[in-house]
């Protein structure tokens, strides 16, 4: 028996048990006639005492020459310290240790095991296994767990069934590249990593499964943004018989469970947006609604002036900042040249102070007066002490500008509180959005998702303007989940490959097997998935994704510790029947 407790359970109700402990070195103070030993494991840390009165000599030897990490395993016996550690949960007890066994010896870590730790993020990442010893990413972890126990319970208690879907499958176009594994047993083919489990997922509604969920790993094979990863984890749910409103009722449930079981916080208001009010308001399709700063528009009130700036542009735009007022000069040019910065990418920024006494200061004096600004901070919903700032140009880009602005200034004011969750759904999504590059529309969601019915005749004259049933749920400014009503009849998934460029050739090829199941009595289905990463990062009040994940790739998609990805040797490759010709 390695052990008898772990090492964060003993109490002053253990003492005079003897017991046995197994674990980690996490470190030891030699006084020369006593040497104290923090034992850690995932549980905690008890501390060991060996001393010159009680401790035979060779145990003592033994004891000084134990290094951090060591793993080791002790006998002894519960006793009171003399000087208690508060911060400790055993901090009342030490262990006299009667016998020491050394377990597996270790060489001196890279880095400190401690909360707060020396080493950076490349020598943690490579050596990833000792940064899981630490608390911070071991807590992640655990809290990562608690997540999922909590969505598979209250999907169960919901009646969804968790079924598998296959890794090796064919292309599921989700707006990225696929990762493909070579077929050595089929020349010159290849499978498709998921970038999700859309079409098995529907082809479980076909089969009258009604309600799947999964805890499922997706591969995409993108330029990595920052914290994204190229295989990451969804929760993805598919429901039969339902309308729009009865998943959005149901994950609407699944979220403020989850909020309520790991913070016990109850959510006491959820709301529905479209995505025309989400840009009009926020200029952002996942709006951070936990301040207010909204959007407005101030075309109407601009554009009688002779001011040429804002007379030539498609929008003028703006937001009141709370308490903006006090900002200096110098803090305004700060914040204007942040907003110029190619990141961004604004021209410049028009600005009004809103004084105590009712009077505006704007930095467009000569052209705006006073009746004039108050129409500016009444439009914004400015009170006096505030700042209200000015954007103009084309629609699209100010809004994406003034949306950088409002979030950046919010996390400057320190407004955007990591333990607030204000959750709310996004409705409504464009079906398709035009891609500048390949000159023709995409699906803005995937091409399974069905339009809104009486739309479907826009499809011909203007198919920008073609809403879905499609929605995302957005949480503290972050999209963590998305999905739609899907299309399940044969002609209506055939017309929209047609919009989507594909042939009808080229549609069977790919997606025949959805198109002939379409006929065997598909029933009416939908459903969504959420981001499982981004949705434990933002539970546990963090931005970044990576954290929670127990071995994540870096920025250029490389596992540092286990090398990946590397070349393959000749045999292999000519197994696979493939020839690599390096440039
Ligand atoms: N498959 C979709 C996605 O990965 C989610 C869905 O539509 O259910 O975003």
């Amino acid at each position: 028996m390695y052990r008898s407790h772990h090492c964060g359970q003993l109490r002053t109700s253990n003492i005079n048990e003897e017991v046995t402990l197994s674990g980690w070195v996490q470190k030891s103070r030699d006084k020369g006639f006593v040497i104290w030993v923090d034992l850690r494991d995932r549980y905690g840390i008890t501390q060991l005492i060996f001393d010159a009165d009680r401790t035979s000599e060779a145990m003592m030897t033994m004891a000084k020459s134990l290094g951090r990490e060591f793993v080791i395993q002790v006998t002894g016996t519960v006793i009171e310290r003399s000087s208690k550690n508060p911060n400790l949960e055993t901090g009342e007890i030490e262990i006299l240790v009667s016998k020491l066994t050394v377990l597996n010896e270790a060489v001196v870590p890279p880095f400190t095991i401690e909360d707060q730790t020396d080493g950076g993020e490349e020598l943690r990442m490579k050596y990833r296994y000792l940064d899981i010893r630490r608390n911070p990413v071991k807590n992640n972890l655990i809290f990562r767990h608690k997540v999922t126990q909590e969505v598979r319970s209250y999907l169960s208690s919901q009646e969804f069934i968790e079924v598998e879907t296959p890794y090796l499958i064919k292309s599921t176009p989700e707006g990225a590249r696929d990762f493909v594994v070579p077929s050595r047993m089929n020349e010159g083919q290849f499978y498709a990593l998921p970038q999700s489990p859309q079409t098995f997922k529907q082809l479980l509604m076909v089969g009258g499964m009604d309600k799947y969920f999964q805890i499922v790993k997706c591969f995409r094979d993108e330029d990595l943004r920052a914290d994204r990863q190229p295989e990451f984890t969804q929760i993805d749910c598919e429901m039969t018989f339902v309308e729009q409103e009865d998943i959005l009722n149901v994950f609407e449930g699944l979220t403020r469970h989850l909020i309520k079981s790991i913070h016990g916080k109850e959510i006491t208001s959820f709301p529905r947006m479209t995505y025309d009010e989400a840009m009009e308001t926020y200029g952002n399709d996942k709006p951070d609604i936990r301040f207010g700063m909204q959007f407005g528009e101030l075309n109407a009130v601009t554009q009688h002036k002779d001011f040429g700036v804002f007379n030539n542009a498609e929008l003028v735009v703006g937001i009141a900042v709370p308490g903006g007022n006090r900002f200096t000069r110098k803090e305004i040019d700060g914040i204007i040249n942040w907003l110029k910065r190619p990141q961004i990418g604004a021209l410049g920024m028009v600005y009004s102070r809103c004084n105590d006494d009712g009077t505006f200061k704007s930095s467009v004096d000569k052209f705006y007066d006073q009746d004039d600004l108050r129409k500016w901070s009444e439009i914004t919903g400015a009170q006096s002490g505030d700042l209200v700032c000015v954007l103009s140009g084309p629609t699209d880009k100010v809004r994406a500008q003034l949306s950088a602005l409002r979030m950046e200034l919010a996390e400057r004011l320190g407004l955007r509180n990591p333990m607030e969750f204000a959750p709310l759904w996004v409705t409504d999504f464009p079906l398709l959005e035009w891609d500048e590059e390949s000159e023709r529309y995409h699906a803005m969601h995937h091409p399974f998702t069905a339009p809104k019915p009486d739309q479907i005749k826009l499809l011909d004259t203007d198919p920008g303007a073609v809403k879905a049933n499609a929605y995302d749920l957005v949480l503290n400014g972050n999209e963590i989940g998305g999905g739609s009503i899907r299309i399940h009849d044969k002609a209506t998934q055939a017309l929209m490959f047609d919009h989507l460029g594909f042939t009808p050739e080229e549609a069977k090829e790919q997606f025949g097997f959805l198109m002939n199941a379409f006929e065997y009595g598909a029933p009416p289905h939908g459903g969504l998935a959420f981001g499982l990463d981004r949705l434990v990062a933002i539970l546990g009040g963090q931005e970044t994704i990576r954290d929670f994940i127990a071995f994540p790739k870096n920025n250029s998609g490389r596992d540092v510790m286990i090398d990946a990805p590397s070349a393959i040797d000749e045999t292999q490759l000519k197994e696979l029947h493939l020839k690599v010709e390096l440039k």
